[in-house]
């Protein structure tokens, strides 16, 4: 590739002929900087990595080794593809080199990164001494092998969740790993935000106990892409002082991002070109230029629907085999996607069209070009996926392709903000009561407390006093034992992404072969048709089936249609087989929320202020059939699932109409938005989570507005224009939309994303003059003229929405 540079535009130029960027920014070329072996470092591994051609390690290497192999704790914070694996994988190797007892414990957040990290680990161990032991233990570990991980793995690879519940319960039968254990390794760091990090906290600080009993103090070496703050996070995690390495020595050519919003086609109703339809253009020149070329799409639909444009564009060499372009994305096969990730890295495959499930860390070289479908939604993942693109010797390109959803249309006007705005901070809070008192039980399971102990930093002596008169533990001579049957560590999730999911599966391949959906002949038989047999195409999650797998829709998956015969809820199965049409489905989906009890006020006049429990409700209603290319909507139809609803605890303003007169609609609808925006923002900190774990949700229509301000509602744009979208993800903040019919007052929601809740709402609600401070100072302190992403969201047309939002708070500070 390395005539890649020749072939795009020369130094000055915007590329007219590809397009007409509203904004170019030229990221400088960086020289490698390489320093010498540490002196510590084995000599038998400065020969192996000799023999793998690594003459000099680049400097943050060496200086990240260098601290390990002195026992200090360091975070690792340089872009993806820098060589982070061997500021870990060597002095763990070092290590067992002096001494072939040491162990050491490697986390990843996922499986796949996982696997990816042993591969790198085993091309350097393989010009060591043999004798290295290394294993993954995760839920896929086969029970024979568990027990031979457990007695003679030297590094044991695994995810939080599995140490959670698979190792520290029964450290009994890890002796040796926990007396031994030299290094922690905690990859992909910035994962480990919110509730998810507050969680890992704490299995930390029962993975240090059990290594302070069995008499070992392992150094942490963590790595992670960019965020804010990575020491501070670092430090939050560890409850200790870490040293930070964040001085890239790795080699970089130049960069160019190019800021692209699709030409207006109709000037007048703002309609602009279809993004997809120019991120197909775009994609198909770069491969043309034998450009390796990434595109990040929203959502799962969206990147079918690429695809399927492109793989026309770029069909298979010949029938039956892989074509050059390629999908990935959750719930495929994992064999299909190691084989899509392998084709990257040889060369094969030159384009993939991807959810943000490539931008975590998994090996898939280095590429030409990476273009984002759309604002990934946070500026730390924006430059994750932008990251992927990114050679040693030539010139690469990052593109961010503008939709026309509001928050788009801000970033592509605003380059700037982007380009200074720094990456999001990771915040946890460790003592959180509902999360440290599962983990204080865990701990008590695992080893008695003796009093006067502390859990990591927290001063754990009235919970365990509280734990003791529940009758969980047993208070003696100056011990806290476990005495409850229950096994605590099975009731904590760490991750509340647990849904079952649905299988989908092929009934062309059955013997009684296709069409034997919802009208064929085994039609409402709840338990799935005996003898079903047929292949399994791919999974989607429980969330989302409604919208991807209901009956009837289009399911793509690898840039192949399916018709979607049958979703049978009961059995979590959904039955497709193959068609040909010109058109995909797209379902809508309305979300709303029900208040099942008041726990907290209502406190306040003109604006009410309440906590309790909520039923938040997502219901797919209908879909509609949208033809490819012009995108225009074909056809509609209804979706017959269950509502999926969330429980759980919500706190709320709710704003007297009569207050609200001297507002037109149009500002209380913005300044409603702006508020719900800005007390999530003010609620994270407040809360030190991640915006991920809560929800907002703001209701207007249907309220009863003094007739004053009964401003017709402006019409949306016409449709022509749909871009597809899948307004599904999980239960994360369902962002701007006003759509729930709401009974009475304007409110405001906040809500816990986790089920049952966390007690972020209840202490939102006693801390709202806090909470309403925040956001007036977001508010005020915001350097934008009426809106922004950073304060109240982008701004609506011809609205203020930092002033009708400053209304709004004002009104609620009575
Ligand atoms: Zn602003």
């Amino acid at each position: 590739m390395t005539d890649s540079a020749v072939d795009l535009p020369p130094a000055g130029a915007t590329a007219p002929d590809l397009v007409a960027a509203s904004h170019e920014e030229r990221i400088e070329a960086r020289q490698a900087r390489h320093a010498p072996w540490p002196a510590a470092l084995h000599p038998l591994l400065v020969e192996a990595l000799h023999a793998r051609g690594v003459e000099r390690p680049y400097s943050h290497q060496a200086d990240a080794v260098e601290r390990a192999l002195a026992g200090r704790d360091v975070v690792v914070v340089t872009p993806t593809a820098s060589g982070k694996s061997l500021c870990y994988i060597l002095p763990v190797l070092d290590a067992w080199l002096r001494d072939p007892e040491a162990r050491s414990l490697w986390l990843f957040p996922t499986k796949a990164l996982a696997q990816d990290q042993l591969a790198a680990l085993g091309d350097i161990a393989a010009h060591l001494p043999p004798g290295l032991r290394a294993a993954t233990f995760d839920g896929d570990t086969p029970p024979g092998v568990r027990r031979a991980v457990r007695q003679a793995g030297h590094i044991v690879v695994t995810n939080p969740e599995m140490l959670h519940t698979g190792v520290l319960p029964h450290h009994t039968g890890w002796v040796r790993l926990f007396q031994q254990l030299r290094f922690v390794v905690v990859d992909e760091l910035h994962s480990y935000r919110g509730v998810f990090g507050s969680h890992l906290a704490n299995v930390l600080r029962r993975l240090r106990r059990l290594c302070h009993f069995y008499g070992s103090d392992p150094v942490v070496i963590a790595c992670s892409a960019t965020i804010a703050n990575p020491r501070q996070l670092a430090e939050r995690l560890l409850e200790r002082p870490v040293d930070c390495v964040d001085e890239s020595g790795a080699p970089r050519a130049e960069r160019r991002l190019w800021f692209w919003n699709p030409p207006l086609v109709d000037g007048a109703m703002g309609v602009r070109r279809s993004a997809t339809l120019e991120a197909r253009r775009l994609t198909t020149e770069l491969v043309r230029r034998r450009l390796q070329t990434l595109v990040f799409a929203r959502s799962r639909g969206a990147v079918e629907v690429l695809l399927t444009y492109l793989q026309r564009l770029h069909p298979p060499p010949a029938p039956g085999r892989p074509g050059p372009v390629r999908g990935y994305r959750s719930g495929y096969l994992p064999l299909e996607r190691r084989a899509i990730e392998a084709g990257l890295r040889d060369g094969s495959v030159r384009a993939v069209v991807s959810t943000n499930a490539l931008e975590l860390g998994i090996d898939v070289g280095r590429l030409d070009a990476a273009i984002l479908l759309g604002y990934p939604g946070s500026v730390a993942s924006t430059w994750q996926q932008l990251g992927r693109a990114g050679r040693r010797e030539t010139t690469s390109l990052g593109v961010l392709i503008a939709t026309d959803s509001p928050l788009d249309q801000f970033m592509v006007r605003h380059p700037k903000y982007l380009l200074d705005t720094p990456p999001e901070s990771g915040l946890i809070d460790p003592d959180n009561l509902l999360v440290l008192g599962g983990h204080v039980q865990a701990a008590a399971f695992e080893l008695a407390f003796a009093e006067g102990e502390r859990f990591g930093t927290a001063d754990v002596g009235t919970l365990l006093d509280c734990l003791a008169e529940d009758g969980l533990l047993h208070r003696s001579a100056g011990r806290y034992l476990w005495s409850a049957d229950a096994f605590p560590a099975e009731a904590i999730s760490l991750r509340t992404a647990c849904a079952g999911n649905v299988v989908i599966i092929d009934t062309s391949t059955m013997p009684d072969g296709p069409g034997q959906g919802p009208h064929g002949q085994w039609a409402g038989s709840a338990g799935g048709r005996p003898g079903s047999h047929g292949r399994v195409v791919g999974e989607v999650d429980q969330f989302a089936a409604p919208v991807l797998v209901h009956d009837d829709a289009v399911y793509i998956h690898q840039g192949a249609q399916y018709h979607v015969e049958r979703l049978d809820w009961e059995e979590k199965r959904a039955y497709i087989h193959p068609i040909t049409v010109d058109y995909y489905t797209v379902a809508e989906t309305r979300t709303s929320v029900a208040v099942l009890e008041i726990d907290g006020g209502p406190e306040g006049g003109d604006c009410r202020r309440c906590h309790g429990e909520v039923r938040i409700s997502r219901l797919a209603a209908i879909y509609k059939k949208i033809r490819f290319l012009t995108h225009e909507t074909i056809g509609a139809g209804p979706i017959t699932v269950p509502e999926q609803d969330l429980h759980t605890s919500a706190a709320w303003l709710a704003f007297d109409p009569l207050a609200l007169v001297g507002l037109d609609r149009a500002e209380v609808e913005t300044g409603l938005t702006g508020l719900g925006a800005a007390l999530h923002q003010a609620a994270c900190l407040l809360c030190m989570c991640d915006p991920r774990d809560l929800g907002r949700h703001a209701e207007l229509r249907g309220a009863k507005l003094p007739p004053a301000i009964g401003v017709p509602v402006a019409p949306l744009r016409p449709s022509a224009v749909t871009e597809p979208v899948e307004q599904v993800a999980g239960w994360r903040p369902v962002g701007e939309r006003l759509d729930a019919p709401a009974a009475g007052w304007p409110t405001v929601y906040l809500y816990d994303s986790v089920p049952g809740g966390v007690g972020f709402a209840e202490h939102l609600f006693a801390e709202h003059r806090a909470l309403l401070g925040a956001a007036v100072e977001l508010v005020d302190g915001c350097d934008c003229r009426a809106g922004c992403p950073s304060c109240v969201g982008p701004p609506a047309a011809s609205v203020d929405a930092r002033r009708s939002t400053r209304a709004l708070i004002d009104i609620a500070l009575g």
